[in-house]
This record gives structure tokens, sequence and C-alpha cells, in this order.
């Protein structure tokens, strides 16, 4: 992906920094979803008195693209930190890797992880989740290529 573009991604994932509803951790989690469309879905993490129906921002932004009939994606940067302080990275949860494993070629799709326009790292989601479960596991396709070979984006 062009810098420029990463930058922007990266601008957008601190933008929702403000928007994090956090009253519990106090770690703020921001997100940028750039979908094959082109468009930027964003995200924030949003915490729950009662914890257990916390959600992450990574996992926001998936689903409100997906609720829109989205299900391409390129890529997704994610920011966060203690009071939305970026003073490390912020790889997203177990949980988050599985959700995008439905949705992205694990072998294509990048993570952008943050702590400022010009200090990022890229990873694939293959790189973050070796060896994942997804669809293609599941699919007749599967017992031929073997895990990960995912023909569904
Ligand atoms: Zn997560």
């Amino acid at each position: 992906m062009p810098e420029t573009e990463i930058q922007e991604l990266i601008g957008t994932a601190i933008g929702q920094l403000a928007y994090s509803y956090a009253p519990y951790s106090g770690f703020r989690v921001g997100a940028a979803l750039l979908a094959q469309n082109g468009r930027v879905y964003t995200g924030c993490n949003i915490e729950n008195a009662a914890y257990g129906p916390s959600n992450c921002a990574e996992r926001t932004a998936f689903f409100k693209a997906v609720s829109e009939g989205v299900r391409q994606f390129r890529a997704i940067c994610v920011v966060g930190g203690p009071e939305g302080r970026l003073d490390a990275y912020t790889p997203p949860c177990g949980v988050c890797r599985q959700v995008m494993m439905e949705f992205c070629q694990p072998e294509e799709f990048e993570i952008i992880l943050a702590t400022g326009i010009k200090d990022y790292k890229v990873y694939t989601l293959k790189e973050l989740l070796p060896q994942g479960f997804g669809p293609g596991n599941l699919s007749k396709e599967s017992e031929e290529n073997g895990p990960g070979n995912i023909e569904i984006c």
C-alpha cells in the first residue's frame, strides 16, 4: 500500500480515539478499515458495565461494513493506548483476528499498527494469525488445498 494511503488510514484511526467508550479500562482504541471499494469504515472500542458485551474497535469497524453489504477488505489500521496515549502498538486481540479471517485473504489483508503518522508497522493477517481457521476450512476445496488456501473474500 502506498505510504500516503497508510498515513491517511492512521490519521482516521487516531481520530476515532475521541469516540472510544472506555470508562472501565481507560484503554482507548481506534480503527480504520479500508474496503476494496475504497470506502473507509471506522470503529472504536465500546465497553460495558457487564464487561462481556464490550466490543473492540476492529470488530466495530468490520460489523459496520458487513452490515452495509461490504465484505471485501484491503487493510485495517489500529491505534490505542491508556487514555488514548499512543506509547506502543496495539495489536488486534485473538477474537478480532478471527473475525478478519472470516472476510479477508490472510496473505493479502494488511494490518497497520501505529503510534503516529510516521511510526507504524504493517503485517499481513497470516503473520498475525498463522494457520488460521477460516471459511475455506469448511468448503470441499479445502480438502484438496489444505488450510489457508481461501478463495472466498
Ligand atoms: Zn479485539
